[in-house]
């Protein structure tokens, strides 16, 4: 049996996970789950799952999820409260699993504490890989832990590399599969009118609402090929982004005999999380499996990066190094933010970014999760003051 801390339990791979965990009560036990502030369903979930330990990031609502657990005879869960319990969690001695679908650069502190812990860890949470860079990869490896990518590209990846030998790994390309998001088809569209509950319609994945908005800019395939360069030590030059509306093929490999690898399968979160929590083995999601009889068609092109300015800005913050990667990210989340509060536009996304990077860049790369999180915060502040010149 194997003790399972799911931190972000509230959010949509939080979801997907606790339905696949659901299907194997012998094998797995959902030891500890934390989320920011939704308390009325981490209650529920704790609840449900019989948890020992809760975490809530926000620590005004710790009383409200106490109340709530003892009015369902569960009193004596352990609470944890306040920013640092999701990194007491990913800790914890008693938990050997533990699952990031935190969103965001929130999730920076937890994956370095599970990677410290040597946990297996099965992450979801891109923000951390995108800003943790090769420190956190460093950190995976001197500590024994073992990092398993839930998010389907990099997960589609690393079941094409089963088997590679380092020679392989050394010429292959990768190549990460998009849907191109709610805009690909409308080139006519002028994206500066774009409405938040337009760009929260995915046409084929149902996500959080950050990285739905990632999805519509093209940031998200920009900071899943960051994610890429590091999960698997892969320069840039040989990530490639390519358009495949049907979100049927995951993502590819290609060998450096011409030979391309692929994984396809229906567009649900719980094949990734399955296959890693079951990793080595494979165990099925429980979901409706791919009719190859049904696919009338595959299509593959080229993103229009001159439209999706966010996803080059990725290639360039991966070619400046340093702290240009984490400064991107912060930027990225703090425009999303205003453009769902409707303070700035859709393309003030990317202006956000662009002009934070511009004033934001030091050559050196973070050496700590504190130096991490210093450059993280700083950019906060600037993306910020950009908003208010957009706004
Ligand atoms: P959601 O917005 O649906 O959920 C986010 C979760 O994170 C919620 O449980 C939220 O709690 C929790 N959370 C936020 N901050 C903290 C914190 N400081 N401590 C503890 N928990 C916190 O996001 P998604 O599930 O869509 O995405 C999660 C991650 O997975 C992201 O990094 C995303 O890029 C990645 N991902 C998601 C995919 C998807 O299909 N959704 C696919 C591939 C990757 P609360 O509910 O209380 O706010
Ligand atoms: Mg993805």
């Amino acid at each position: 049996m194997q003790n399972v801390c799911l931190l972000g339990a509230t959010g949509s791979v939080g979801q997907s996970a606790l339905e696949v965990l659901a299907l194997y009560p012998d094998k797995f036990r959902l030891f500890s789950v934390a989320a920011h502030s939704n308390v009325e369903k981490l209650a529920d979930i704790a609840v449900r799952f019989g948890v020992k330990r809760v975490g809530i990031a926000d620590a005004t609502k710790a009383d409200r999820l106490s109340y709530l657990l003892k009015e369902a005879g569960k009193g004596d869960v352990e609470i944890l409260s306040g920013t640092e319990a999701a990194v007491q969690l990913a800790s914890d001695n008693e938990a050997q699993t533990v699952i990031v679908a935190v969103v965001g650069a929130a999730g920076v502190p937890a994956t370095f504490a599970a990677a410290k812990a040597g946990k297996r860890i099965l992450h979801a949470n891109k923000e951390s890989v995108v800003c943790g860079g090769e420190l956190l990869q460093q950190t995976v490896r001197e500590n024994g832990a073992v990092m398993l990518p839930v998010d389907s590209e990099h997960n589609a990846i690393f079941q094409c590399l089963t088997g590679a030998s380092e020679e392989d790994r050394r010429q292959c390309r990768l190549w990460l599969t998009c849907s191109g998001g709610p805009f690909r088809d409308r080139p006519e569209l002028d994206l500066s009118t774009v409405t938040p509950a337009m760009a929260l319609a995915h046409p084929t994945w149902q996500m959080g609402r950050k990285i739905s908005i990632d999805s519509a800019t093209l940031m998200n395939k920009g900071l899943e090929v960051i994610e890429a360069r590091w999960l698997f030590d892969v320069p840039q030059d040989r990530i490639h982004v390519v358009i495949h509306p049907q979100s049927v093929v995951h993502s590819m490999v290609e060998y450096g005999d011409g030979s391309f690898i692929a994984q396809l399968g229906t567009a649900s979160m719980k094949h990734p999380v399955a296959y890693c929590l079951g990793w080595p083995e494979r165990l099925s999601a429980g979901t409706k499996r791919l009719d190859p009889f049904a696919l009338s068609q595959l299509n593959f092109c080229e993103p229009d990066v001159k439209r999706f300015v966010q996803l080059a800005y990725a290639y360039e913050a991966l070619r400046e190094g340093g702290t240009a990667s984490i400064v991107l990210n912060a930027a990225n989340e703090i425009g999303v933010e205003a453009f769902l509060n409707e303070r700035i536009s859709f393309t003030g996304i990317a202006e956000v970014c662009q002009r934070t990077m511009q004033v934001l860049f030091d050559p050196k790369t973070p050496a700590s999760v504190e130096e991490i999180l210093s450059v993280d915060a700083a950019a906060r502040r600037e993306a910020a003051y950009q908003v208010s010149k957009l706004a």
